[in-house]
């Protein structure tokens, strides 16, 4: 897998308040590429909206606990691979209980349910399902 370059990381880590978006923490941060890439890996660094800032436990979580996955689609920290514009799909920060999508190096701020309109736009009825499971 491809890394970001340092500053996109370190954009990435400012946008993210220097914060595991999953639980918090604010130690042993590292680089969450949002959409799975598959065993080839991908030969692009990934974008800011492709990057999440998760703590070495969530980012471990995120590829080898299943419940943990459901949960990070559900909440944006991972994207599906097949979604083209990671953008596309919001991000929720645990340490604010809050919904924001992604621009590049900045955050934007929205309500829930605005949030759910852009997975169900990205995801359909799955979506549903996912949270429902
Ligand atoms: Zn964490």
């Amino acid at each position: 897998m491809t890394a970001p370059t340092a500053k996109n990381r370190e954009l990435m880590y400012e946008r993210d308040q220097f914060c595991c978006a999953a639980c918090g923490l604010t130690y042993q941060l590292t680089h969450q590429h949002r959409r799975a890439t598959g065993a080839g890996g991908s030969k692009e660094r990934p974008t800011l909206d492709d990057s999440l800032t998760l703590c070495a436990t969530c980012n471990w979580k995120a590829e080898a606990d299943a419940k943990f996955q459901r949960l990070a689609l559900i909440n944006g920290w991972k994207v599906r691979k097949w979604v083209d514009d990671p953008g596309l799909v919001p991000v929720f920060y645990s340490f604010e209980q809050a919904w924001y999508r992604l621009e590049g190096p900045r955050r934007v701020w929205i309500p829930a349910v605005v949030a759910l309109d852009m997975m169900h736009a990205v995801y359909g009825e799955q979506y549903l399902e996912w949270r429902n499971s």
